[in-house]
């Protein structure tokens, strides 16, 4: 087995991830980083990792056949570009790029250079994401009408360049995109018909520090999904609703469980005392109607994307994630940035 040689352009947060990631897998060596931050230079040379002069330089490395491009995300497009061009394949880090023009350029030059070129999807492997998945594909819950998925947090946009405009900031582009392709992902196929969203500006007037947004699927399923930095108290990180139960999914630690009805038809309840009122409606289930069942929890590994990615390169298989699923991704993005300016529910259009 070859390793492929892999440069680290940005050696920030993630690029820091990358260094560690690549240093754990036999199948990738890492060669060394640039950043332009001569600070992080030094940091990544005080843990041993051999630093380029310049992003030149890094290109002129002909042992080099990957780069990781872990940058702010203005400049995932020149970076990855230039390094196509220079015979690189490329990941880029999440958004890809910055809308679907910056995107369908780099997929050009992609083509034209026989590079492969791909985003860093991570949480495609996600054990929530996929035990949320599990459910739905095998109806562990009846068929599966409604998915509710929400990241958190309380400390408001980080106050560096994600608050910035300029640098592609803001909660859509960053945890937005994730739950995002997570909800395609699961989709892959089935059209999206419509999209409903709601930006906030609680912490940040520049960039958006969350989002609400529904997406209407043409096989019936709504999926909400919710990024919000100013929440306090947190709602569970799934909820599933299904014909015959519920799950919920409480955080990325997999707790939670499935509650299932067993017999549908016995309805009767005793009505409620409710506020000022009665309910019959909302009255709970007796429990010889219902009964909770553990999460039937799935196992990721973070390494399943470098794998795919060895396998391009090496074997010639096909990429997991796709161009076209990158593109829709980016479309749905703009869809949300439109809903939310206009205020209305906008039309997807898988086409264009
Ligand atoms: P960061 O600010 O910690 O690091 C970014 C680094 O890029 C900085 O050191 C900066 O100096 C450097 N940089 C900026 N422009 C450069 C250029 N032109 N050439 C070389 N270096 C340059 O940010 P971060 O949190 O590491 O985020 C970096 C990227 O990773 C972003 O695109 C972000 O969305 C993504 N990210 C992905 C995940 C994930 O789970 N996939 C998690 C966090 C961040």
């Amino acid at each position: 087995m070859k390793p492929i040689k892999v440069a680290v352009v940005g050696y920030g947060g993630m690029g820091g991830w990358h260094t560690e990631r690549i240093a754990e897998m036999e199948k990738f060596e890492l060669t060394g980083v640039w950043d332009i931050n001569p600070d992080q230079l030094v940091n990544a040379r005080n843990c041993g990792i051999h630093t380029y002069t310049s992003f030149a330089d890094l290109l002129a490395d002909d042992s080099v056949e990957l780069v990781v491009v872990a940058t702010w995300n203005d400049v995932h497009k020149p970076l990855c570009i230039e390094a196509m061009r220079a015979g690189k394949n490329v990941i880029s880090e999440k958004p890809v790029a910055m809308n679907l023009r910056e995107l369908d350029e780099m997929i050009a030059v992609s083509k034209e250079t026989g590079r492969l070129f791909t985003v860093h999807q991570n949480r495609r492997w996600d054990e929530d994401y996929l035990t949320m998945r599990n459910i739905a594909d095998k109806n562990l819950l009846g068929k599966v009408f409604r998915i509710e998925s929400r990241v958190q947090g309380s400390r408001g946009i980080p106050g560096d360049w994600r608050r910035e405009k300029i640098h592609g900031g803001g909660m859509v582009l960053d945890w937005g995109v994730h739950l995002l392709d997570q909800a395609l992902t699961m989709n892959d196929g089935v059209k999206l018909k419509s999209v409903w969203a709601q930006i906030t500006q609680i912490t940040n007037d520049e960039c958006d520090d969350g989002f609400y947004c529904e997406l209407r699927f043409e096989n019936g399923l709504s999926y909400y999904v919710e990024v919000t930095t100013n929440n306090f108290i947190s709602l569970p990180r799934w909820y599933i609703l299904g014909e015959n139960g519920t799950a919920v999914i409480e955080d990325w630690d997999l707790s939670g469980k499935m509650t299932l009805v067993h017999n549908w038809d016995k309805i009767d309840a005793v009505p409620i005392k409710a506020g000022m009122g009665i309910t019959k409606t909302m009255a709970p289930r007796t429990d010889e109607t219902i009964h909770d069942a553990p999460l039937e929890k799935v196992h990721g590994e973070w390494t399943a994307y470098y794998d795919n990615i060895y396998d391009v390169i090496r074997n010639g298989a096909a990429q997991t994630v796709t161009h076209r699923q990158m593109r829709r991704c980016l479309k749905l993005i703009e869809a949300i940035f439109e809903s939310a300016a206009t205020d209305t529910v906008v039309a997807f259009d898988e086409e264009r």
